[in-house]
């Protein structure tokens, strides 16, 4: 069976190169005699791969030496628990703040309520259903509270912050699931960073965070350690198992991107695609994008017919055609195209030349 361009939110595509050498060296890996999958995390072939992972992603990411990168599990959702716990006691007042742009940030500030975190919304776009993101400025970053955190893009509704929020001596937090590695990041402007790998990075199971050396060890005595970000650090994020596969896989990944010529070259690639979309949907009246420009992202595609029946009838007849998964979220219904770094610039010509033929062949008034 051929592959198909899979439009999906995540887990979503891996770039082909990468699937096909972890397929040479699945059943055996090098001189080991096993797969990486059969190897101890402490032994002497697995234990070059998650430091050359990590030695990979700081090259790529130009990550300062005074930040921590930890392999860890669970998932960006156990990061909304971890947050909190890690952070919110740097400052006197406890006081966590949180942007609300999209459901994954929701999530993020009920969390950290859930845990009895002094937790502040400062900005919400809810009002207009996500539509853009919310405007930041330094004034609405109270300086005595211990971090601000935000989604830097908004997987479901297909939003990205323009800009990094000045947030002045107030450690910026950032989900970056869905955005990371799409483009350069200056993560010195960042205090934490954190993101699933299942969206642009590796398979799903592994998540990574990148935090600032001088924000470890606020957390409470009581914090359930494997959450503790400090004890994750000093233990090179070998406490316990790390999800060895999905980082023996990430690390193919950060070969790809380096090859590739970085993320500079693929924030190019990326926009490139993104533009040949975002031009087609502003040429044309059938679909209607219903993101505000300033805040489209360059990952996540939302469009709608406006007609759910035709919406529902577009995702299944695509999906006919070998263009998959480009459903919109369940909570938010339409269509959209993921298109993450590994989908090829030929894939969203196909989704294109579709869109027009599905236009003619669907006429909206009957
Ligand atoms: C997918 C996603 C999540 C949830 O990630 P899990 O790894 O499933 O917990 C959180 N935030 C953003 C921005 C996402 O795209």
């Amino acid at each position: 069976m051929e592959r198909v361009y899979n439009f999906s939110a995540g887990p979503s595509m891996l770039p082909l190169p990468v699937l096909e050498k972890a397929a040479s060296e699945l059943i055996c890996y090098g001189s080991s005699g096993m797969s990486v999958m059969e190897m101890s995390h402490r032994s002497k072939d697995y234990e070059p791969i998650i430091a050359e992972a990590q030695s990979l992603l700081r090259t790529l990411m130009a990550i300062p030496d005074n930040y921590k990168v930890l392999f860890l599990q669970g998932g960006a959702s156990t990061q909304f628990a971890a947050v909190p716990l890690n952070l919110a006691g740097r400052m006197p007042s406890g006081k966590a703040l949180y942007a609300v742009s999209g459901q994954f940030s929701g999530k993020a500030y009920k969390e950290a309520q859930k845990l009895g975190i002094n937790a502040a919304c400062i900005a919400t776009t809810k009002d207009t259903n996500f539509d853009h993101v919310p405007v930041i400025t330094p004034d609405m970053v109270d300086a005595d509270a211990s971090y601000l955190h935000i989604c830097l893009n908004n997987t479901i509704y297909g939003t990205k912050y323009p800009y990094i929020p000045e947030t002045g001596s107030v450690p910026l937090v950032a989900d970056l699931s869905s955005c990371i590695l799409s483009e350069p990041f200056d993560v010195s402007r960042f205090g934490v960073i954190y993101a699933g790998a299942q969206k642009n990075m590796a398979p799903a199971g592994l998540t990574v965070v990148i935090v600032r050396e001088d924000l470890l060890g606020f957390a409470k005595p009581d914090i359930p350690t494997m959450l503790d970000w400090k004890t994750m650090a000093e233990n090179d994020s070998m406490y316990n198992t790390p999800p060895c596969y999905a980082i023996y896989m990430a690390k193919l990944v950060y070969e790809w991107l380096l090859d590739l010529g970085g993320l500079g070259k693929m924030k190019e690639l990326n926009e490139k695609k993104a533009s040949l979309l975002y031009d087609y949907l502003d040429s044309q009246d059938y679909y209607i994008a219903p993101v505000q420009k300033e805040s489209r992202s360059m990952m996540n595609v939302t469009f709608v017919t406006g007609d759910a029946d035709l919406d529902a009838k577009f995702a299944k007849d695509a999906a006919q055609q070998g263009l998959k998964n480009l459903k919109g979220h369940r909570s938010v219904g339409g269509m959209r195209a993921s298109i993450y770094n590994a989908m090829p610039y030929e894939g969203v010509e196909k989704l294109i030349a579709f869109m027009k033929d599905f236009a003619d062949d669907n006429p909206k008034n009957k």
